[in-house]
């Protein structure tokens, strides 16, 4: 590691740390935290920081809810817009039960089981997100609104500047917290912005997912605007993505290169496609985690449909990016960045796993455009949808055994039970698209 304990509080003393944030995330991927003053460091740093379950969703019953929090010592971390006198750090925790052992509706924990099947098969899991977000402004009471500085400064170039000069701000403070920044651009629809950041093992990538939304909605709000994450936040333009591109290293090396395969993909590379494939529906519900994820993955916005594949295209639900040796791999593009990172890497690797041991040949790549093909065409060439809606998601998950088995009995029951409330609550909204569309006419 890193950072010994001795490391943590000598840094802690030597900045002046005041305030230490103990983090971890609930199952439906929120990011939570309990703040320590430094003078509770060493009592946090041995495991016995507690705190109540049963407060928080999806966790525990009133009965057994004492859980304890156990620091990562690597991921401490100085927040650099706080103050420079009193500083506040950070540590991601993992969540323990009453009893001492790892909580099993932590989804750290979940994605921390797939990872040693996978490096009981000699595998390091390697993923580079691509997180997509929209910058909005506020209105006069601070409440975040979907008008962007984009529009309504059309003429004006101060307002322009303003998401520029944010997202400027997001990539300084990333790298002041150690983080790699490969790419920074405008999205494609107006106030849509993407930052890209280094690859890095599952779990520290999924720590940096959660970091980076927290930094990004932070360093914006310090600019008077609102960040979202949300995945479609407008109708008609683009809605936001979470591309997942991952890979394989046995060795040092990346299993997934082969340049003497097509589009230089290894057999383990296919059947990890194969596997992902295959379980893609039932892992719906944790990567389009929402009502609205679903308003993404509709026609015409670079977001995907069908379950296909291909080297070439880029509206499929699976791409392999045109790249060699270490940067051959598999970019999955349906998750969006409300999913919770923890659950959906482990979902990922444990369906690609399964794909390898079980050698799951996926169907052809697709070379040509499958929104162009007829009903009849994609029927002959096997290409199904993903599910239309989060209900129907939900109704995938409870079929696939595999994957409620990847996710623990505990967080299935709690997950489904939430997003089907979530469900039932939106069936019975009369939206303004209803009202605009019916109540005139009929
Ligand atoms: N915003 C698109 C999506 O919803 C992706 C655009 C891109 O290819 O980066 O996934
Ligand atoms: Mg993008
Ligand atoms: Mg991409």
């Amino acid at each position: 590691g890193r950072y010994t304990k001795q490391d943590i509080i000598r840094l802690v003393e030597e900045e002046d740390v005041r305030f230490i944030r103990l983090q971890f995330t609930d199952i439906f991927g929120t990011f939570k935290n309990i703040a320590i003053t430094s003078s509770q460091l060493i009592m946090a740093l041995d495991n016995q920081c507690m705190f109540d379950g049963s407060s928080i969703e999806g966790f525990v019953r009133i009965e057994e809810s004492d859980m304890f929090l156990y620091p990562n010592l690597d991921t401490f971390v100085i927040f650099p817009w706080r103050p420079q006198q009193g500083k506040v750090a950070r540590l991601i925790c993992d969540v323990y039960g009453t009893d001492r052992n790892p909580f099993e509706g932590d989804p750290r924990y979940v994605l921390k089981k797939v990872l040693k099947e996978a490096e009981d098969m000699g595998y390091r899991f390697d993923v580079g997100p691509e997180c997509e977000f929209f910058l909005f402004h506020t209105d006069d009471n601070g409440q975040p609104t979907t008008i962007t500085h984009e529009k309504a400064g059309y003429f004006d170039l101060g307002p322009v500047d303003l998401g520029e000069n944010a997202r400027r701000d997001m990539v300084l403070t990333l790298e002041d917290m150690d983080f790699v920044i490969e790419a920074s651009h405008h999205e494609d629809a107006p106030a849509q912005h993407e930052i890209d950041f280094r690859y890095d093992e599952a779990l520290i990538a999924a720590d940096n997912i959660m970091t980076f939304k927290m930094v990004v909605k932070t360093i914006a709000k310090r600019h008077g605007l609102h960040a979202t994450f949300m995945p479609k936040p407008k109708h008609g333009v683009n809605g936001s993505g979470m591309h997942i591109n991952m890979s394989l290293v046995k060795d040092g090396v990346n299993v997934f290169d082969d340049p003497t395969k097509p589009m230089g993909l290894s057999d383990e590379g296919r059947y990890f496609v194969g596997g992902i494939m295959k379980h893609v529906k039932g892992m719906m519900p944790v990567t389009n985690p929402l009502v609205n994820s679903y308003k993404r993955l509709v026609s015409g916005y670079e977001a995907p449909i069908y379950i296909a594949w291909s080297g070439t295209n880029r509206s499929p639900l699976i791409r392999i990016p045109a790249a060699t040796k270490r940067g051959t791999r598999i970019e999955l593009r349906s998750p969006d960045p409300s999913a919770n990172p923890y659950l959906t890497l482990a979902l990922c690797l444990a369906a690609g796993l399964d794909g390898i041991k079980n050698k799951i040949t996926p169907p052809e790549p697709i070379g040509v455009n499958i929104y162009k093909m007829t009903e009849k065409e994609k029927k002959e060439a096997g290409i199904e949808s993903l599910p239309g809606n989060l209900i129907e998601a939900i109704r995938e998950l409870e079929e696939d055994e595999f994957i409620q088995g990847v996710l623990g009995k505990h967080i299935c029951e709690k997950y489904i039970g939430a997003k089907k409330g979530e469900w039932d609550a939106y069936k019975a909204q009369v939206t303004s698209w209803e009202i605009e569309e019916y109540l005139h006419k009929i």
